[in-house]
């Protein structure tokens, strides 16, 4: 099970994922990912793996994805140079506008590319899990452009703090079941989910929003996701005439940061920046940010990293923003970091509402909580690279944080 008892051979592992190796045949990125998950499930990942394998890269579908990504969610998104934001701090920022995407941020390229392989696999229902609400409100979208009857399974505390959003799924068309097990939150809706599609594997597909699970979902949403680093790239290319010095995005279970990088990994001169949601401090149960804090175990059917106690417990997080409000990450970012590829870092609670306001006020865009954590790092490699260029992933729009945020921002006598 240790599978980091073993020295890693760093250099190595950095050449493979360069050279595009992972995942390797058994759904590993170096000593990360595999296929942790009881024998009940096996039958219906491998199913799922041989249907990646067949159509994922067929020509039909993805000119089938393609054109529902240019009709219907609106790519390719704006690529956006912040000329004010730049001038504050003293680099050039870009940003990658995925909060320009259909339903406001990048979750739906994942979710109207699962639903379009399960409909190739003949599946008769969608189910997916949603912490936030933001990937089930996306599944509920993409399946109802589908024709697909979709059962979103959602943590009871979670309904209750994310009412609005249970409103627009219902809209949708989807079944909002809520889950009174575990911590009655995202962890407990992700098992849910897994027990639902155990028991009809083949009518059933399970539509996973981030690059976590077993194999192969951190490859499959890598692949749906990448759409965002393919198109910044050749808009850097077009727009600023090179590559940008250093890329930067939020990362939560990892799949706006997967799509954003995964172009770059290969342009050694690109840095490449991960920021973590650093809550209100360092200590266990205070942050979510794995890859900095947290230690090697198995979470959701990956071995990863992953916040947990001594004795393997998993622990509660903490963030102001819900969808970086997870104690796992995806498989290939516990590699990036072990290979020093990708730099992780965390941004806390205060800085990122900071940030919030900051972007509002300089570009009259206001960003999602998540995607703020990111414009802090890039902010502090800023203060570091006075002159250079730094491309943003912004994951999403900030309208879902409202509450969050007139209470946090808006101080009395000011609205
Ligand atoms: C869900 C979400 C995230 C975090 O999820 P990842 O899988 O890490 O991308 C980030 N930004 C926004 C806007 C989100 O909705």
């Amino acid at each position: 099970m240790n599978a980091l008892a073993k020295p890693l051979d760093k250099a190595r592992l950095l050449a493979d994922l360069v050279a595009g190796k992972y995942p390797d045949a058994r759904g590993r990125f170096g000593p990360f990912g595999g296929r942790y998950v009881p024998e009940t499930l096996i039958p219906a990942v491998e199913r799922l793996e041989r249907g990646v394998r067949a159509h994922l890269h067929a020509p039909d579908f993805q000119a089938e994805f393609s054109g529902q990504l240019r009709s219907w969610v609106g790519r390719p998104t704006a690529l956006t140079y912040a000329a004010r934001l730049s001038a504050l701090w003293g680099a050039r920022v870009w940003l990658k506008r995925e909060d320009l995407a259909h339903t406001g941020a990048h979750k739906i390229n994942n979710a109207i590319g699962q639903a379009l392989l399960a409909k190739r696999l003949g599946a008769k229902r969608i189910v997916a899990e949603t912490g936030a609400g933001q990937h089930g409100v996306a599944s509920a979208a993409a399946c109802a452009r589908l024709g697909l009857p979709c059962t979103v399974y959602m943590g009871a505390i979670d309904m209750e703090r994310q009412a609005p959003n249970v409103g627009r799924m219902r809209l949708l068309g989807a079944t909002v079941v809520p889950v009174t097990s575990g911590d009655q939150t995202l962890r407990a809706a992700i098992d849910e989910a897994m027990r639902a599609w155990v028991a009809d594997p083949t009518d059933t597909f399970y539509l996973l929003g981030s690059a976590v699970g077993p194999h192969p979902y951190p490859y499959l949403v890598r692949e749906l996701q990448a759409v965002i680093g393919r198109e910044a790239r050749e808009q850097m290319l077009a727009s600023a005439g090179a590559l940008p010095d250093a890329v930067v995005a939020c990362v939560g279970g990892g799949s706006n940061s997967i799509g954003a990088f995964h172009a770059f990994v290969p342009d050694a001169q690109v840095e490449i920046l991960g920021i973590e949601a650093g809550g209100r401090g360092s200590g266990l149960g205070d942050n979510a940010a794995t890859v900095s804090y947290g230690t090697p175990g198995v979470l959701h059917g990956a071995y990863s990293m992953l916040l947990q106690n001594d004795d393997g417990q998993i622990q509660e997080t903490h963030s102001v923003s819900a969808g970086l409000d997870y104690p796992g990450v995806g498989p290939e970012h516990a590699l990036l970091a072990a290979t020093g590829r990708v730099q992780y870092s965390s941004a806390g609670d205060a800085e990122a509402l900071a940030a919030v306001e900051t972007l509002s006020r300089q570009e009259g865009i206001l960003p999602a909580l998540e995607s703020a954590h990111a414009l802090v790092g890039a902010q502090r490699w800023a203060r570091a690279n006075q002159g250079r260029t730094v491309l943003v992933c912004l994951s999403g729009r900030g309208d879902k944080d409202m509450a969050t945020l007139l209470q946090m921002l808006v101080k009395p006598g000011q609205a």
